[in-house]
């Protein structure tokens, strides 16, 4: 084999490495971006501590009413109990059992409305956690497929540097690095000739060059430099 077409083999060796290494790299990436699950968990957390916060603050208003029912409880008490006979000290206390009254009105229309919050806190905190467990789910499978990917795609690679090393051993160095020269610039750096054109440039090449390809010299084409072959 001419050694034009040993260094087209590489180059199609080489092509199939590169486009490996971007498919991992883009796995890699695929890999790490874990955003929509964590941002669905920091979600589901905030909302749980809004609900533990607002059942402490129930908590705290339910406290609040018993202590006010028992004030209210004793001094209604005694107002009917008979002891107190100064009109003076009973009315003081009739207003006062009036105020425990409406006190307790408006802490109960404050723990309605803290229960009211409490029940839609908890509906969204089930709700959010059925979508992040929904993600996490979604997520397990998704890394299992792409850890699985990325194995096939490492092995593949592998064998694929080996053979470009086998193909690499019977090629002439000066060869290989002219191709890689040629390669920092161009995808292709070694090109099939078609009909008399060079495929990299689609220019016509004259009939000597045509004749030197033909009798196994490596030659370049005169317009684009890349290193033709004969299929
Ligand atoms: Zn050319």
């Amino acid at each position: 084999m001419g050694i034009a077409k040993q260094l087209h083999q590489l180059q199609e060796t080489d092509l199939e490495i590169e486009s490996s290494e971007r498919a991992l790299a883009r796995i890699t990436a695929q890999l790490a971006d874990d955003k929509a699950l964590r941002d669905a968990q920091g979600k589901l957390e905030m909302e749980q501590k809004r609900l533990e916060e607002l059942r402490k603050k129930q908590r705290s208003a339910e406290g609040e009413i018993e202590d006010i029912s028992a004030k209210l409880a004793a001094g209604n008490e005694s107002l009917f109990s008979g002891r107190i006979r100064n009109p003076k000290e009973l009315s003081s206390l009739q207003q006062e059992v009036e105020t425990f009254k409406v006190r307790r009105g408006q802490l109960e229309d404050k723990a309605l409305a803290i229960i009211d919050e409490v029940e839609q806190t908890e509906l969204s905190v089930t709700r959010l956690t059925g979508e992040f467990t929904t993600f996490r789910t979604e997520w397990q499978h998704r890394h299992e497929e792409l850890s699985a990917e990325m194995e096939k795609v490492k092995s593949a690679l592998s064998g694929l540097q080996s053979q470009r090393e086998a193909t690499a051993a019977g090629i002439p160095p000066q060869a290989i690095s002219l191709y890689q020269e040629l390669r920092k610039g161009k995808v292709t750096a070694v090109v099939r000739v078609e009909q008399g054109i060079c495929r990299g440039c689609r220019i016509s090449l004259p009939v000597t060059e045509l004749q030197r390809i033909k009798s196994g010299d490596m030659v370049r084409c005169s317009s684009c430099g890349r290193i033709l072959f004969l299929a």
